[in-house]
């Protein structure tokens, strides 16, 4: 069996960027490639930071503020909340993380503004008609966008979805394109979509952010 390091898993992974880029003619600037390292311990950052990654994405308030501390000083790293937030954590998420791309309700934007530090916020909105997910309705969306652009200490960088995990990534081009259509009428530049099996395909109908785990890291074993 090969085992890729992670600097030929980075290499794949740009290499599958760059030829979704040429297909639509965008350019490599566009995107900002997450590292999801959730379930990985601190070590995994440090080495994705060292072989020259700087943006990453936890999906747990808890697991992150154990391994926050392990990591040091990562100059230039930023940290995104990708996972659900519950408003009770809300001050510890504004401690660890620069960006929270699944704010969800006003009351959690507002929570969120109400602890006095600057935040790159995104909404996320559930698009693939499963229960049980996190985040915003479309039909909620007016009234989200407007009561986070009314939050002054927050950032509204875009809208972040998760389509449902599927084998086949053109099961999940419809989301991303109504992503993107919905980003459009309230001209929100950000667009988080696209995973390690479907990024290629988020990136053709526009995502500007994608979260990659298992093409970088390897499979995530659960407990
Ligand atoms: C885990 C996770 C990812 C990364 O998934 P992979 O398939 O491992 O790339 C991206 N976004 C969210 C919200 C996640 O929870």
């Amino acid at each position: 069996m090969v085992v890729s390091s992670l600097t030929d898993r980075i290499a794949q992974v740009e290499l599958r960027i760059a030829n979704a880029l040429s297909k639509v003619h965008r350019r490599r600037e566009e995107i900002t490639l997450i590292a999801v390292t959730k379930v990985f311990p601190s070590s995994a950052i440090r080495d994705a930071y060292e072989a020259g990654l700087r943006e990453f994405g936890e999906n747990y308030v808890q697991e992150f503020e154990t391994k926050r501390p392990e990591l040091g000083k990562l100059d230039g790293a930023r940290f995104h909340l990708i996972g659900h937030l519950q408003s009770n954590k809300a001050r510890r998420a504004v401690d660890l993380f620069h960006c929270v791309q699944t704010v969800d309700t006003p009351k959690l934007a507002r929570r969120l503004n109400d602890l006095e530090t600057n935040l790159d916020v995104m909404i996320e909105v559930h698009l693939s008609g499963e229960e049980a997910k996190s985040g915003a309705l479309p039909e909620k969306l007016p009234a989200l966008v407007e009561a986070v652009r009314a939050c002054d200490r927050l950032h509204l960088v875009g809208l972040m979805t998760m389509p449902s995990w599927s084998e086949n990534a053109e099961l999940a081009r419809p989301y991303f394109a109504r992503l993107r259509e919905l980003a459009g009428r309230f001209s929100l530049p950000g667009l988080s979509m696209g995973m390690s099996n479907d990024f290629d395909v988020a990136i053709e109908e526009g995502a500007t952010h994608i979260r990659v785990g298992t093409a970088l890291f390897g499979p995530r074993r659960f407990a």
